[in-house]
């Protein structure tokens, strides 16, 4: 078991960090938000109140916080974590950013004689819980393979996508197909109910027909239609607008540097954009089926 330094505790990293309480691991645990360190030490953690802090004595440091900006902040720099760890510490990132800025820190790291592995997660708040994540790993083999073990302990399936940032490539891919087939979910459900089908019906036949996909078999966006998901506690928790928003943004940043065509990843950019300036930011992603509503 090791002693693991776990900072960012929101939707995705509270849970996380439960599941690595729950195989044994000794863990202390830092968020900006004290109610959410508070979750944690009620359950066994230590808590700590700066980040240096809690990294002070940790063999291995877990982060998971929204962006690049927060990620860059929290270890570059001479403030940052990066200039306090003791040479040999693995890190592993699993925050969703811009490759461009995993492999910034991550070369930061090396030449501080840290191993560092970008490892951002997909799965939702649902698989965070029941430790069923899919990691998609970035990094040199040999930190991928002392990862595992603890990344075993939050998550199932766990892919080694390539060198530093590669990780974050596939999984921007990744977010940026499930931004379209949610907005895509939510038109085809707008459209049968505008037209007298119930919305569980339908979404039970596109579930078992040609339009299946994750959303309609894990993650409906209809109130009331799927039990414990977002959609039916109205839009709370889950996977923020805005951090969809975040990922579509860099999916276009990545068209850009390959000079690559996304049309409908655009698409569902500007969608998730209009919805968000709608005051829907901090809502789960699934509320964008709330674009279609009808006033009567
Ligand atoms: P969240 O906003 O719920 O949680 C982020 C946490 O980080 C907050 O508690 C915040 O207080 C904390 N934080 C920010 N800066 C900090 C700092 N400097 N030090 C300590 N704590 C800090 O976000 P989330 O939904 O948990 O997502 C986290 C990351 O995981 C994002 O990059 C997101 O894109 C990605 N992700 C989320 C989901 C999901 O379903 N929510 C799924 C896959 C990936």
């Amino acid at each position: 078991m090791s002693r693991i330094a776990f900072i960012g505790l929101g939707n995705m990293g509270s849970p996380m960090a439960h599941n690595l309480l729950k195989a044994g691991h000794e863990l202390v645990v830092f968020d900006l938000v004290p109610a959410a360190v508070k979750g944690l030490t009620d359950a066994g953690a230590q808590g700590a109140t700066s980040a240096r802090e809690c990294v002070a004595e940790a063999e291995v440091v877990v982060s998971m916080l929204p962006a690049s900006r927060h990620v860059e902040g929290l270890y570059l720099g001479e403030e940052g974590l990066l200039a306090a760890l003791p040479s040999g510490t693995l890190v592993i990132e699993c925050s969703t950013i811009s490759p461009e800025s995993a492999r910034k820190v991550a070369a930061a790291a090396r030449e501080a004689g840290i191993r560092m592995i970008d490892a951002p997660v997909s799965g939702g708040t649902g698989g965070a819980v029941a430790g069923t994540l899919t990691f998609i790993v970035g990094g040199q083999g040999d930190d991928v393979d002392a990862a595992r073990p603890i990344l075993e302990n939050m998550g199932r399936n766990i892919f080694h996508a390539g060198s530093s940032g590669a990780g974050q490539v596939a999984k921007i891919c990744n977010n940026m197909l499930l931004g379209i087939l949610m907005a895509g979910t939510s038109e085809a459900l707008a459209l049968g109910v505008a037209n007298g089908l119930d919305p569980k019906v339908l979404s039970d036949i596109i579930a078992k027909s040609s339009g299946r996909n994750w959303a309609t078999e894990l993650y409906n966006p209809w109130p009331g239609v799927m039990p414990d998901v977002p959609a039916s506690k109205e839009y709370a928790g889950g996977f923020g607008v805005d951090l969809m928003l975040k990922d579509l943004g860099l999916a276009a940043e990545a068209a850009l540097h390959s000079s690559s065509s996304t049309p409908l990843g655009e698409l569902a950019r500007n969608l998730y954009s209009l919805h968000s300036a709608n005051g829907n930011g901090r809502l789960d992603f699934s509320s964008i089926v709330k674009l279609y509503e009808k006033k009567s």
